[in-house]
């Protein structure tokens, strides 16, 4: 089985895992900043801790947080628990961004701060937001917070420029699915020095460190998830994952759609552990970014303009945390795709309006909802070779083909 990701993981992570040396924390973040061109980077448990953190450092409450629709509802889950209210703004059907018409329309004056997040690693117009934010600061007469979503977009860039050097900052997720890991962990850039220096005295006095049980506990993870994305045992993995419900049950702890809350370790700072094994990911940073806009280019020439595969332009700057296509009957490329032994993506598979804690919030998101149920993504990550990827793009065509013939399958028009 081909999976819809692989963590990129070597010895030299599980070295450094079990031998962090010195200080790694504090290494992890200059190294951090210094690979993004940012003046200072702060490290946290997950990514959602950082943006929680941040609001609470530069005392924003009883606010409204401008987020996207279609993103990860941990996002909300930080705005609410933060003591303010996330405002949802729909996408745009070209690229699943914020749409700037729907981002413009919905600044009220209650908005202190808003989360461009450039999904899936394509870069916004940093420059089209600032006009936007820059305006409506004018017009409100406050300050308004600009907080980038870089979870799937590390070192995404726009006009040459890397994205989390525009407005005030950056968070990153660490997590073993996204671009490169730390096990789990996140990571904030922040511009403007006296802001971090705000934020690191805020994390440093009401986050505390991390015990040596912890510790332990990442590193088995580390050691788990390597043997269930390997080659032998992915297979089974898959197996657990989708005709049962065995594994359902550690993931649920890290993350559930239905409810707002945080993993029970949030308040932990990162762990020597977890930096160590950062450190050793961001060496191997540009060659990750490097063979992902590879594969994504061989997609692109076997796929782009087959009638029915609706792919989003491709642009500069694109550092393809997920290579995304819209279909129509996605279930059924699911289970064809998974007959031939690849697992596609259903990333994100809800429109976080429309799920339980935030049902019913007077913000609607057609086109958040229409991707949300439409959108498959293809392996990217740093261990598809050139074959595999082949692989992939032709078994699409086919199982495209197969449901695109009128009477096999009627809802594929
Ligand atoms: C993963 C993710 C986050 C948060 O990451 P955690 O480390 O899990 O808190 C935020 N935004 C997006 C778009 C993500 O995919």
């Amino acid at each position: 089985m081909i999976p819809r990701f692989r963590p990129w993981i070597g010895l030299g992570e599980l070295i450094a895992a079990f031998r962090p040396g010195p200080e790694p924390v504090r290494q992890f973040e200059e190294e951090f900043a210094k690979c993004f061109g940012a003046p200072e980077a702060l490290s946290f448990s997950y990514g959602r801790v950082a943006l929680w953190a941040f609001l609470q450092a530069v005392e924003v409450k009883d606010s409204e947080v401008l987020i996207p629709a279609y993103t990860c509802s941990v996002v909300a889950h930080a705005v609410t628990l933060s003591g303010n209210e996330p405002k949802f703004v729909d996408v745009d059907a070209g690229t699943y961004n914020m749409s700037f018409e729907a981002f413009e329309a919905a600044i009220t004056e209650r908005t202190r701060a808003v989360i461009p997040t450039h999904l899936f690693g394509r870069p916004m117009d940093t420059h089209r937001l600032a006009e936007i934010v820059r305006s409506a600061e004018e017009r409100y007469g406050h300050r308004i917070w600009v907080i980038q979503d870089c979870a799937h977009s590390f070192g995404a860039a726009h006009d040459g420029e890397d994205v989390c050097r525009f407005g005030d900052a950056a968070l990153y997720a660490l997590n073993i699915s996204k671009v490169m890991t730390a096990i789990f962990g996140g990571m904030m850039t922040i511009n403007d020095p006296d802001v971090s220096a705000r934020v690191r005295e805020w994390r440093d006095r009401e986050l505390r460190k991390p015990g040596l049980r912890k510790s332990w506990l990442r590193r088995i993870y580390l050691l788990a998830s390597t043997v269930a994305f390997s080659r032998p045992i992915y297979g089974l993995t898959w197996f657990l994952q989708h005709r049962t419900n065995a594994l359902g049950q550690l993931t649920d702890a890290y993350h559930l759609d239905e409810r707002i809350h945080f993993p029970p370790d949030y308040r932990d700072q990162m762990t020597a552990v977890e930096a160590a094994v950062g450190r050793v990911q961001l060496r191997r940073y540009r060659e990750n970014i490097r063979r992902r806009r590879s594969t994504a280019q061989i997609y692109m020439d076997l796929l782009d303009g087959v009638e029915g595969l609706r792919i989003p332009s491709q642009i500069e700057g694109h550092t393809y945390s997920h290579f995304v296509i819209a279909v129509e009957n996605r279930p059924e490329y699911v289970r064809l795709m998974a007959q031939k032994g690849i697992e596609l993506g259903e990333l994100i598979q809800y429109s976080v309006p429309e799920t339980g804690p935030y049902r019913g919030s007077a913000f609607p998101a057609p086109v958040s909802g229409v991707a949300s149920h439409s959108l498959i993504n293809l392996p990217v990550d740093p261990a598809v070779t050139e074959r595999v990827a082949r692989r992939v793009a032709m078994s699409l065509l086919d199982v495209h083909a197969t449901l695109r013939v009128p009477g096999v399958n009627p809802k594929a028009s």
